[in-house]
């Protein structure tokens, strides 16, 4: 059946027709990307359900993450945003939009690779922003891999010491700063539940970081600290065509969810705003998946 544009009909909300090839460097920009991520700088509205918390996004210039941060800010939230030197344009363009919902934006490019720039990046954020509420951890690598005996060690050890290996490091140097009401949010993926033949290192970390937040969800509860996280199934970003896929699959991304399509950035903000909001005050150890239909359990 020939799908057209109906807003209101989730298959055809947002973009829903292949995808042309396209290979960027890791860690890609979303600027150099076609079609361009939707991370609702058009489309989110915010209801000043963050007034006055201050948060620090990894991974927030582009995807994801740039749709989180554009939310918090429109919903009243200050915003530190972490991301790969690399990435210096897309993290200005958002931090313009941060600053266009009258937010402030503070911008801390860094390897999350390293337990010391974790730590500092954690420091001077809550320095910046006068305190800390929020932590979206959110910055991912993600490289296929067809056969394991291609997969370097090196490879591996990067995987786990981006994805996860931050996330404690970051946790511990927020702790002694974060005050009860605080959030903390992971991002994980479907990976984690239905891990694909070609991202061995990275699905065994995104289920890794499920049992993380999970667990420090029960051991921060004392504290007043919630902790949370999303699991996202196929999401159209610059992770996808760095090295996040072959390019014979890109055509075809997110085609086989029951809605038949990949999701946008944009279409996951509204879980990290609930999420990071009071309205979540008994939501802790969750996992929210948002996947197209796939489902995570
Ligand atoms: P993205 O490329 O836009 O965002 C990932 C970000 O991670 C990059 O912008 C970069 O700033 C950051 N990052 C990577 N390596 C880093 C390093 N060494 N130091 C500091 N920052 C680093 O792609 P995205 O899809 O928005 O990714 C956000 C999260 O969503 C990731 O954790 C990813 O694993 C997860 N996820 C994505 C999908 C998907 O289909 N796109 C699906 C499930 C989960
Ligand atoms: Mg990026």
């Amino acid at each position: 059946m020939k799908k057209t544009d109906n807003p209101d009909n989730p298959q055809t909300k947002y973009y829903h027709r292949k995808y042309p090839q396209q290979h960027q460097p890791y860690p890609g920009l979303d600027s150099a990307m076609s079609p361009r991520p939707d991370c609702g700088e058009q489309t989110y509205i915010g209801a000043a359900r963050l007034a006055g918390r201050r948060a620090l996004i990894t991974g927030g210039d582009s995807g994801i993450g740039r749709a989180v941060a554009i939310a918090y800010a429109r919903e009243g939230a200050d915003v530190a945003l972490s991301y790969l030197p690399d990435e210096e344009t897309d993290a200005q363009d958002t931090a313009k939009y941060i600053r266009d919902a009258g937010a402030r934006a503070f911008l801390f490019p860094g390897d999350i690779g390293h337990e010391k720039f974790c730590t500092q990046l954690v420091k001077k954020a809550a320095r910046a922003m006068g305190g800390l509420d929020i932590m979206v951890l959110n910055a991912g690598y993600q490289q296929f891999s067809d056969d394991i005996m291609d997969l370097t060690t090196a490879q591996l050890q990067r995987t786990f010491e981006i994805n996860l290996f931050s996330m404690f490091w970051m946790v511990r140097a927020a702790l002694p700063i974060l005050q009860p009401g605080a959030s903390i949010i992971t991002t994980t993926s479907i990976q984690a539940y239905q891990p694909g033949k070609s991202l061995l290192d990275y699905a065994a970390s995104k289920a890794a970081i499920m049992a993380f937040t999970r667990a420090l969800a029960k051991q921060l509860a004392d504290r007043g600290i919630r902790v949370n996280g999303v699991a996202p199934g196929p999401i159209w970003t610059a992770l996808q065509v760095a090295g996040g896929r072959a390019q014979s699959t890109i055509p075809e991304f997110g085609m086989d969810t029951p809605m038949g399509r990949a999701g946008q950035p944009a279409e996951l903000a509204a879980t990290y705003v609930l999420l990071a909001s009071d309205d979540a005050s008994y939501t802790t150890a969750e996992i929210y998946g948002i996947t197209g239909g796939n489902h995570t359990m």
